[in-house]
């Protein structure tokens, strides 16, 4: 359910709503009329909404029934302008997969170790044997995360006690985590999915 940006944002279009989000997801070109949200990375944190000097921003299902073609408006334009870039393949997620699991077993630890896509979807999963069995579950947060905020989960520690983030960890269900052991995977500068690690305090490394 990501935000979507509707007709009023032509009346100003002064980017007011691309300072504020967290996760870098609003986007225009010189020749469009408008912004739009990408729809696999929005985090439906609210933020944009809140500094809209238009009211242009709404929840998807909360969109006013003339607008709701924007919802394919805002991803079309995402479609058109984002490199087709492919996600972790399954053999890479795969040997990333056991490599935290090889570098756990240097360490003396047990970890489970999550690979998503860029879209936090779960390409690849690994418990060690002795891993605790939450940690499988920590480990695909930890990853979403990653891949939701493109940065690495120690990173997010700034902005945990923020409001907007405190509300964010309640709607999300616990799938957003502000603890280190998340990094993002990255193809040149874009971000093509993320890892997850958990199991002990050496999660990060
Ligand atoms: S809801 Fe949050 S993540 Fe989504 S576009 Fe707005 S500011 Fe960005
Ligand atoms: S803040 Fe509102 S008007 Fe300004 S660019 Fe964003 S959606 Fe458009």
């Amino acid at each position: 359910m990501p935000y979507i940006i509707a007709e009023p944002c032509i009346e100003a279009k002064n980017g007011a709503c691309v300072e504020v989000c967290p996760v870098d997801c609003i986007h225009t070109t010189p020749g469009e009329a408008q912004h739009y949200i990408d729809p696999d990375i929005c985090i439906e944190c609210e933020q944009c909404a809140f500094v809209c000097p238009v009211e242009a921003i709404f929840l998807d299902k909360e969109l006013p029934e003339q607008w709701l073609g924007y919802v394919d408006k805002n991803a079309k334009f995402f479609r058109r302008n984002k490199e087709a870039l492919m996600p972790v393949p399954i053999d890479q997620a795969m040997r990333m997969v056991q490599a935290a699991h090889t570098k756990a077993a240097e360490l003396g630890i047990a970890v489970s170790a999550a690979v998503v896509d860029e879209g936090g979807r779960l390409i690849a999963l690994g418990k060690m044997d002795k891993a605790p069995p939450m940690s499988v579950d920590i480990a695909t947060h930890k990853a979403y995360t990653a891949a939701s905020f493109q940065m690495p989960t120690n990173e997010l520690a700034g902005m945990a006690s923020q409001s907007w983030f405190q509300s964010l960890l309640i709607s999300s269900q616990g799938r957003i985590m502000a603890s280190g052991g998340g990094l993002p995977i990255l193809n040149g500068v874009q971000v093509v999915g993320a890892i997850g690690v958990s199991g002990a305090s050496e999660d990060h490394e």
